[in-house]
């Protein structure tokens, strides 16, 4: 995909707050916990080698991603830190992750042997560093039984293929002011735990929200994603808002300009099915964005700001064009905010992911290869 470098539309983010949010979760930590910033999914649409760039001069310890490419896309842009994949990936890559010192999340005591074939196969001397994967409750990906956990151990116990770096699991619930679920994986997890019979370097299982929302549970590292971003890591109505001891600085904003202004007239229509019709003269503007950018047909009568003023989305958002109703002429050129950064305007990425009946990390990663991203 090329991004559109010639239409005036790009998601902008600001650098300066990636980093002090970073320095921010870094003061909160416990001594000797390390932070892992997590930069999966193009760092959640904010651009992960830009975004890994800035957290190396920060000080993070180490990245995760959820796909071998986009780890090696982080090797060929020269970052060295460790990296960890934390989805699955097929064996027969075993060897290529080993070969770029890429750490896998392993999920079973089947992946462990097969993998191990292909490593074997290389001969090329590969160590494979691993973090064994737990499901505690998320039911994803990872070991739950005590028989296969201890099975793997078994194997991996004077194995020379594997590397044993970590040992970690994921909540589902982490952002929730009911702890119930939450404590029952921290004790499945405990119980795994238990059972252990290598000394992995981390055992982590903090994400930003059981971080940052003081769960007092022990974690070697920490896994930072969304407050990176400077996001609560809650979109759940009944939880708690973010400690003020910590103050996250929202880094992403969605810019366009007016590209045309046109008036229509009483019982004309506007885009795709005539589903807005003008009861009145009124004033539209077209802003060059549209479902292809990632911003979804479900934001039709959301209001975004052009100029100073909030204007409704009127008509079906098309493929690349959307419009607005202007509360009066403005020239063409004006500055349009689909989504601000700035958590009190009312087109906040929380506002937008509540508006679509969704969450602000799907509407951040939902934008678009076609934006390009500009960093300030
Ligand atoms: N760890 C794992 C395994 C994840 O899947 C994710 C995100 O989905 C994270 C950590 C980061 O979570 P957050 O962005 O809420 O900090």
């Amino acid at each position: 995909m090329i991004p559109g470098i010639h239409r005036p539309a790009a998601v902008c983010i600001d650098l300066a707050a990636i980093r002090k949010n970073i320095k921010e979760e870094i003061k909160h930590l416990e001594p000797g916990q390390k932070l892992f910033a997590v930069v999966k999914a193009n760092a959640y649409g904010h651009g992960a080698v830009r975004v890994a760039q800035e957290a190396v001069k920060v000080g993070v310890s180490g990245f995760c991603v959820a796909l071998l490419d986009e780890a090696l896309e982080l090797r060929r842009a020269g970052i060295v830190q460790p990296i960890l994949v934390l989805g699955v990936t097929p064996v027969q890559f075993a060897p290529l992750a080993a070969a770029n010192n890429v750490s896998l999340a392993v999920p079973s005591l089947a992946w462990l042997k097969e993998a191990e074939k292909f490593l074997l196969e290389k001969k090329a001397d590969l160590v494979l560093k691993i973090h064994l994967a737990i499901d505690s409750g998320m039911g994803r990906i990872g070991f739950s039984e005590a028989e296969e956990f201890i099975a793997a151990n078994d194997f991996l116990l004077n194995n020379t293929f594997f590397f044993v770096e970590g040992m970690f699991t994921h909540f589902a619930s982490a952002d929730s002011s009911d702890d119930s679920y939450f404590m029952a994986q921290v004790e499945r997890f405990n119980h795994l735990k238990k059972l252990l019979k290598l000394k992995p370097k981390w055992i982590h299982v903090d994400n930003t929200a059981a971080s940052i929302f003081d769960k007092n549970i022990h974690s070697d590292l920490v896994r930072f994603g969304i407050g990176m971003y400077g996001l609560n890591p809650s979109s759940n109505p009944t939880s708690p808002d973010l400690p003020v001891a910590i103050k996250l600085k929202p880094a992403l904003s969605f810019e366009s300009e007016l590209v045309q202004v046109h008036t229509i007239h009483k019982n004309q229509g506007v885009g795709y099915g005539s589903t807005y019709i003008a009861d009145n003269d009124q004033i539209i503007g077209t802003v060059p964005v549209g479902y292809a950018d990632g911003f979804i047909r479900k934001f039709q009568g959301f209001k975004i700001k052009v100029g100073n003023e909030y204007c409704p989305i009127v008509g079906r958002i098309c493929m690349d064009q959307l419009m607005v109703r202007l509360p009066h002429e403005m020239p063409v050129g004006t500055k349009v905010v689909l989504i601000s950064n700035d958590t009190l305007a009312p087109n906040n990425i929380k506002a937008a992911a509540d508006y679509v009946d969704s969450i602000h990390y799907e509407v951040a990663c939902l934008l678009d290869d076609r934006l390009p991203r500009k960093y300030y």
